[in-house]
């Protein structure tokens, strides 16, 4: 069903914008950037990639199988032995963010070095020493963020008045998005989230300066999705914002593998979740996931969700991951004991995958009618455009703005209530008991008048969104200004070059 793009792909020309994408290697940034540049590509412009090596094997299956000119631009980053975001614990990630900086004069001789010239940077928000790189070859720069316009508003707010902490301060300029009945996103003072760690202060300062420098602004959302916002957030921050999603879009069906693994390796095999999605009945299954490797449940919610699940009747396929900061090793081997004994009485109605799951393919399976989300960007917009409606479960700061979008605006979400305990290192997202994840499974899934009505509006956004992308849509008109608006002028030997794919 995601094959609108492909079907309109324009030919690059010796003037054709080539835009260097320079993502933050983290699954939840990476994989829409990597969509972003495909996407990019297919409207006729070229584009690169700047990866470290370990990123480039990863990716290049889907790049390749693309036939598109996207390029990977491999450029060794060396942090404490690796150069493997997902293996650096957390509280040392804004080191590392600092540290990528020591990209940019290798990436600027090799993109003085070599041709096509670019023309654009585009640069995840967290990278702000691009801003210096742009400048440094004279070309534009965009931010690319994994994040809706209505996150993108409250980022700005909250810097100039720390309004994510006062509920309606923080709503205040959001009216429109539920003009009649405006609504209190709780969050507490203390939620860990984006740039709010004591350790990223450097980085959080960094980035606001270089965010307040760019040309202009590319999104994963799409004009229809939170029109209100998207307008207002070009208004408000006086920048060029392009609405070009939802990027997952791009994916053709016939690129399973690389469709399945993202730049990843699968814990299971894409066939074989597929055949088993195969034996069950048109949207029965419901998918439950907490994201790529950000946010890890505690041993004792892991119980709590298994059980759940259970106890709700209906099928499941679930992507287990515990924190292993969290786990002793009595603790690990009793859940292991717990999730094996599980899948024992679940048998051939509950799947669990242990690491990396096809997600995007498993979404666009007819047997899947609902998902379970930590209400990450990409899943979010993943479940809109497969049409499917969601438990809203939100861990982090963001996450809950995400979710105040689903439930208010899209009014496709159910909020599982997430509730704050107080602890000794912080404030901690509480357990959900077993039954409440029972019954948000059944709110979702279930026959009841609200639930149909759900569904219904679910679909008919899914169908909003595959329009956006269409040929006319919002995201590819925006998409074929963006190509034009950056498109290089022509060069000398313009009759002797030739993209190379
Ligand atoms: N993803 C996946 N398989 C997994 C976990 C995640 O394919 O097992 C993909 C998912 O489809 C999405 C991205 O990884 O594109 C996660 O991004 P999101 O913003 O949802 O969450 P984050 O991981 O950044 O918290």
């Amino acid at each position: 069903a995601s094959d609108e793009v492909a079907a309109v792909v324009a030919t690059p020309t010796p003037t054709s914008a080539h835009f260097v994408f320079v993502p933050l290697m983290h699954h939840g940034h990476l994989i829409p950037a990597v969509d972003a540049a495909l996407q990019l590509a297919a409207h006729g412009a070229l584009a690169s990639i700047v990866v470290t090596p370990s990123y480039a094997t990863r990716l290049r299956p889907t790049v390749e199988s693309s036939g598109l000119p996207v390029w990977l631009v491999e450029l060794p980053l060396d942090l404490a032995g690796t150069d493997d975001v997902g293996r650096i614990p957390l509280d040392e990630e804004a080191a590392y963010l600092l540290t990528a900086s020591r990209l940019r004069d290798p990436l600027e001789r090799h993109l003085r070095a070599h041709a096509p010239p670019a023309t654009c940077i585009v640069s995840d928000i967290c990278h702000p020493w691009t801003a210096g790189l742009a400048a440094g070859l004279g070309v534009p720069r965009l931010s690319f963020l994994g994040m809706s316009a209505y996150c993108l508003m409250c980022l700005q707010t909250e810097h100039h008045a720390a309004a994510m902490h006062n509920a309606y301060a923080a709503m205040d300029p959001y009216w429109h998005l539920m003009p009649e009945d405006p609504v209190e996103v709780k969050m507490p003072t203390a939620a860990p989230g984006f740039l709010r760690l004591p350790s990223y202060e450097k980085l959080a300062y960094a980035v606001e300066r270089a965010c307040a420098d760019v040309d202009g602004v590319v999104l994963n959302t799409f004009l229809e999705l939170e029109p209100g916002t998207v307008v207002d957030c070009a208004e408000v921050r006086n920048v060029a914002v392009w609405a070009v999603g939802p990027v997952s879009l791009f994916h053709r069906h016939e690129h399973a593998a690389a469709l399945a693994a993202r730049g990843n390796v699968p814990a299971l095999d894409a066939d074989e979740c597929m055949q088993w999605l195969d034996g069950k009945a048109p949207s029965s299954v419901v998918y439950v996931s907490f994201g790529s490797s950000i946010v890890h449940a505690d041993p004792k919610q892991v119980v709590e969700i298994g059980l759940g699940l259970e106890a709700s009747g209906h099928p499941f396929i679930w992507v287990v991951s515990s924190s292993p900061e969290k786990a002793d090793q009595d603790t690990d081997h009793e859940v292991g004991r717990f999730l094996e004994e599980l899948e024992a009485r679940v048998a051939g109605r509950g799947l669990l995958i242990r690491g990396w799951s096809p997600q995007l393919l498993v979404l666009s399976h007819a047997s899947v009618g609902g998902v379970v989300t930590h209400c990450g960007w990409n899943s979010m917009m993943e479940a809109v455009a497969a049409g499917l409606p969601m438990v809203t479960w939100p861990h982090l700061a963001h996450q809950f703005l995400n979710q105040t979008l689903a439930v208010h605006s899209m009014e496709t979400g159910v909020g599982i209530g997430v509730e704050w305990s107080e602890e000794e290192e912080g404030v901690e997202v509480a357990l959900v008991e077993r039954w409440v994840v029972e019954e948000a499974v059944r709110s979702i899934m279930g026959g009841e008048d609200e639930a149909v009505e759900r569904r219904r509006r679910a679909t008919a956004l899914a169908r909003t969104a595959r329009e956006a992308v269409r040929e006319g849509g919002s995201a590819f008109i925006n998409l074929r200004r963006l190509v034009k608006h950056y498109q290089a002028v022509m060069p000398e030997d313009a009759s002797t070059w030739s993209p190379q794919i």
